[in-house]
């Protein structure tokens, strides 16, 4: 039977006209898989320079054609448009498409409808901060507990080659079993799902096991048009649940996550689970005297809480990443994972670079870079995390504002060290609400500016402190991205370490 059910769903492709919008890292893995399956597909990007021009080289000896120099018009006869996530809704593509009668997708929709019958079910986070490192913390957690799975979708590689993998796999074993389903079928048993607002946009079929919004501040606007509609689009996942749809309770924001689940058409049974840093009430998970504990998926949770960890399992233990590893336990016992695997893969998890990294300490200072912090409120959490604190700020603003941010975080300043293009911003909200705080002014944006900033954070900082580098900004004034930030901070506390 699967093997049959494979190939009717592969057959929908054959001949389908598809074009791909972007030649990115999606764009490119969209539009092989396609090819693969016998679509005509035509990748069109705007941009026309060396690179694209290597890519677009590669691409042709796959099949696929490529338009340069043209991100704008529909190609004659297209059936179908699969977007890269970046991609504005208003971009002329769409209004094209759209006149043409033609649906507009993204690569998690063309990997959702490429899954197949018996494919591994999802798990989905989404959030406006925390999504990779609880969906990574979701993966170890999944791992530990003896699961095959793989951290997918905007993170690692892309979401599209891993289904079809999973697809391969059960097709071969189907054939080699002669036709039989077998419980090893797959690849991967389940899928920890990270999704990015844009991604969901362009997802309208997605149906999740069981998802996650973590939280949701004001970002990308420019993109989704309001806020209401960044909740809508974020909203989506959790669409058709099967389990449970996980939702943050400590959050006092409108619209918050709980509003969203409440607004979703979900599977018969699937429950609202929410997570807490405080002790939790029924169907929910929380905090209590340092331990993780679950009081949702017990058999009694009016009378009974399971423990699953420990706070200092968690790293770092800092009070946003509790949050993250509770909803990432939510979404694991939801799967059905043993309470010690929760541990167990807590322990294993090491978040990646540039979030909230212990880079060196230096004259009893630490020096620490959430260079990953690229809007306020990533960088409230951060600041939220320690006591007294140099502050490495600014960038691009990206239309943000800081008051909130400095108001909240103005106790535990200690100086402030500001760089980038949209500093006076900083500064102005600084001298508002904390201008009892030193700040250092950096009017320079050269390749020594981190460098100096280092330096002027360590004057500032007595032992004890941290200096934290988390911009509350995105880094392109000054770098490629938030990672060469990050390397140009670290490189400079190595050089401030080796002079101390
Ligand atoms: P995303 O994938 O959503 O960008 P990351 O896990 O990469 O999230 O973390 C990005 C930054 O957001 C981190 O550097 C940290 O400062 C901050 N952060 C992580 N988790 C949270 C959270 N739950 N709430 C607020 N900020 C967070």
């Amino acid at each position: 039977m699967g093997s049959q059910e494979v190939s009717a769903s592969q057959d929908s492709w054959k001949g389908l006209r598809v074009t791909v919008a972007g030649l990115g890292v999606s764009g490119v893995s969209v539009a092989r898989a396609l090819a693969g399956l016998g679509a005509a597909v035509t990748v069109v990007d705007g941009g026309s320079g060396p690179a694209l021009q290597a890519r677009a080289a590669e691409l042709a000896e796959a099949g696929v054609a490529v338009r340069l120099g043209d991100a704008e018009t529909l190609p004659e006869g297209t059936g179908l448009v699969v977007t890269s996530p970046g991609w504005k809704p208003d971009s002329p593509l769409f209004a094209a498409a759209a006149a043409a009668g033609v649906d507009v997708i993204g690569d998690v929709e063309v990997a959702w409808r490429l899954r197949g019958p018996g494919a591994a079910p999802w798990l989905a986070v989404t959030g406006t901060n925390g999504k990779t490192t609880t969906t990574q913390m979701l993966a170890s957690i999944l791992r530990a507990d003896g699961l095959r799975t793989a951290a997918v979708g905007n993170i690692g590689t892309p979401i599209v080659d891993v289904v079809l993998e999973d697809r391969a796999a059960r097709a071969a074993r189907a054939a080699e079993a002669g036709d039989e389903r077998r419980e090893d079928d797959n690849a991967y048993d389940v899928l920890a799902v990270e999704l990015s607002s844009y991604q969901l946009h362009w997802a309208p079929s997605l149906r999740a096991h069981s998802a996650a919004v973590l939280n949701l501040a004001p970002d990308h606007l420019d993109w989704h048009g309001s806020m209401e509609a960044y909740a809508a689009d974020k909203g989506r996942i959790y669409e058709g649940n099967q389990v449970a749809c996980v939702y943050n309770a400590d959050a006092t924001a409108k619209p918050s996550t709980e509003d969203l689940v409440r607004e979703a058409d979900v599977e018969e049974g699937c429950r609202a689970i929410g997570f807490t840093l405080a002790a939790p009430a029924p169907s929910q998970l929380g905090v209590v005297e340092g331990i993780l504990v679950d009081r949702a998926f017990v058999p009694d949770r009016q009378k009974q809480a399971q423990e699953l960890a420990e706070v200092s399992d968690v790293r770092p233990p800092a009070p946003h990443n509790i949050a993250n590893a509770l909803a990432a336990a939510a979404l694991a016992r939801a799967f059905g994972v043993a309470p010690q695997a929760v541990r167990d893969g807590l322990r294993a998890f090491s978040p990646d670079a540039h979030r909230i990294e212990h880079v060196a300490d230096v004259a009893g200072v630490a020096y620490v870079d959430d260079s990953k912090a690229t809007n306020t409120h990533a960088a409230q959490a951060s600041l939220a995390a320690y006591e007294s604190i140099v502050w490495i700020a600014g960038g691009l603003a990206k239309g943000a504002t800081f008051d909130e941010l400095v108001a909240a975080s103005a106790k535990r300043l200690r100086g402030a060290v500001l760089i980038g293009a949209d500093r006076a911003l900083i500064r102005e909200a600084l001298a508002r609400h904390a201008p009892q705080v030193p700040v250092v002014d950096l009017d320079r944006t050269d390749t020594g500016a981190m460098a100096e900033a280092v330096r002027q954070a360590a004057r500032l900082a007595a032992p004890g402190d941290t200096v934290l580098m988390a911009p509350a900004c995105a880094s392109m004034d000054m770098f490629t991205n938030y990672n060469k930030r990050g390397d140009a901070f670290a490189e400079a506390v190595r050089e401030l370490g080796a002079s101390a």
